[in-house]
């Protein structure tokens, strides 16, 4: 255990990864202490998370749902900010050691950025800010001395089998992938799924945009993106193996031909928690992976014809620039439509790349830029929807 305290601000608290740290936080045996916590519409979910963890200060979101919430839940001791400038006034508090970005999307952008601006280390979870704006986000914490520890599991089981060799030894990484609930299915049958087939996991439970994510492998193709900026690597370093199981989160290659890989069985906790302590291991809530009874762990390549997206993806991590953005924006709003039955779920894919080939492509844009196309890009899926 560590001899301070970690002062912990999550972005988020009421989603999948937020509710998982915070189950985390309750096991730590008061090492790791919550001080903020946000939420965008489960406001009452988020008053009992403040009577249980007592943080100093939360946020509400969206500023209209917070005046329309009746607040007398609210722990008196909490003091309630409101709005993206509430989420940001809250990860800049010279309190905060560690924000948990687990806001879902390209909302979750304007919070990490600030925490980063201040300095903080980010547990990142939203994986969207690296796809959108991955050189200037990575820019920013170099500048400012802030530190970024992934959560994606995926990610984490990189960042930690790095830790085995030299950065200059790497020769490539290996992303596995569930393959989600879609891996057997044809073309005929994808065409035909619905929203409650997409939304049941395998082997993971998550919120719903990152699960339909996952059953196009969209999320895959997000995670190319992330881990090229992240650990600055070539995009034909990084490849995608299927893995049924989701034991394995993912491989190293050195250049000697050693192979290393990190397993756990699926559970969020065991990312959260090392992105919280590390360079620190604690005993960790999450379940343990038990060699003693017999199991397989299968691999096998993605079929990238029945999940473009995987192409998708390296092929923005090749371009960068606003590419990123556009295609982030994009699946962001084709996800919107495929769970509001506006869009079926093989339309979701097209959709992006119609998106993505429309767009004025800039190699260096600007934030303000980023931002703008993240606005056009969903408009013109609208437009693609209605045509
Ligand atoms: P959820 O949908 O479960 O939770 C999203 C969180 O973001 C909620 O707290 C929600 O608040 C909040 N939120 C939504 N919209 C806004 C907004 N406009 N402004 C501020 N807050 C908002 O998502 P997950 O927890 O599944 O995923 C969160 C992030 O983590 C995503 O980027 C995802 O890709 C990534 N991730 C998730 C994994 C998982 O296992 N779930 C694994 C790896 C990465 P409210 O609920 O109050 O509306």
């Amino acid at each position: 255990m560590s001899d301070r305290v970690r002062n912990i601000a999550i972005l988020g608290s009421t989603g999948s990864i937020g509710r998982s740290t915070l189950d985390v936080i309750a096991a730590s045996n008061q090492q790791l202490r919550v001080v903020g916590l946000t939420a965008n519409s489960r406001l009452a979910q988020l008053c009992e998370q403040a009577r249980q963890f007592q943080p100093t200060w939360i946020v509400a979101a969206n500023p209209d749902r917070a005046s329309a919430f009746n607040w007398s839940a609210k722990p008196a001791h909490a003091e309630l900010l409101l709005g993206s400038a509430g989420i940001e006034a809250l990860v800049a508090r010279p309190e905060v050691d560690i924000v948990v970005a687990a806001i879902v999307g390209s909302a979750g952008l304007s919070g990490t950025w600030a925490a980063l601006e201040a300095g903080k280390t980010v547990a990142l979870a939203n994986k969207e800010t690296l796809v959108m704006a991955g050189p200037q986000v990575m820019q920013l914490a170099r500048e400012h001395g802030a530190k970024i520890l992934p959560v994606d599991s995926e990610h984490s089981a990189v960042f930690q089998a790095l830790e085995a060799g030299r950065r200059r030894d790497v020769k490539r990484i290996i992303l596995t992938a569930s393959g989600g609930p879609f891996r057997r299915h044809t073309v005929a049958q994808l065409a035909q799924v619905s929203v409650a087939e997409a939304l049941a996991h395998p082997t993971w439970d998550m919120g719903p945009k990152i699960t339909v994510d996952s059953a196009t492998m969209m999320n895959k193709a997000l995670e190319i993106i992330e881990a090229r900026w992240l650990f600055d690597l070539e995009p034909d370093q990084i490849e995608v193996v299927v893995h049924p199981q989701s034991i394995v989160h993912s491989f190293v290659e050195f250049r000697d031909g050693s192979v290393l890989a990190q397993l756990s069985p699926p559970d969020m906790k065991l990312p959260i928690q090392y992105a919280l302590t590390y360079p620190e291991r604690w005993d960790c809530p999450s379940p343990k992976l038990d060699l003693a009874t017999a199991m397989s762990l299968d691999f096998e390549p993605p079929d990238l014809d029945r999940f473009p997206a995987i192409g998708l993806g390296h092929e923005v991590a090749r371009v960068g620039g606003t590419a990123g953005a556009v295609l982030n924006a994009a699946n962001e709003a084709a996800v919107a439509g495929f769970l509001g039955g506006q869009l079926s779920f093989t339309e979701i894919v097209p959709a992006c790349r119609s998106v993505l080939d429309n767009h004025q492509f800039e190699a260096s844009p600007t934030l303000e830029k980023l931002i703008e196309l993240d606005n056009w890009a969903r408009q013109e899926v609208t437009r693609w929807v209605c045509t």
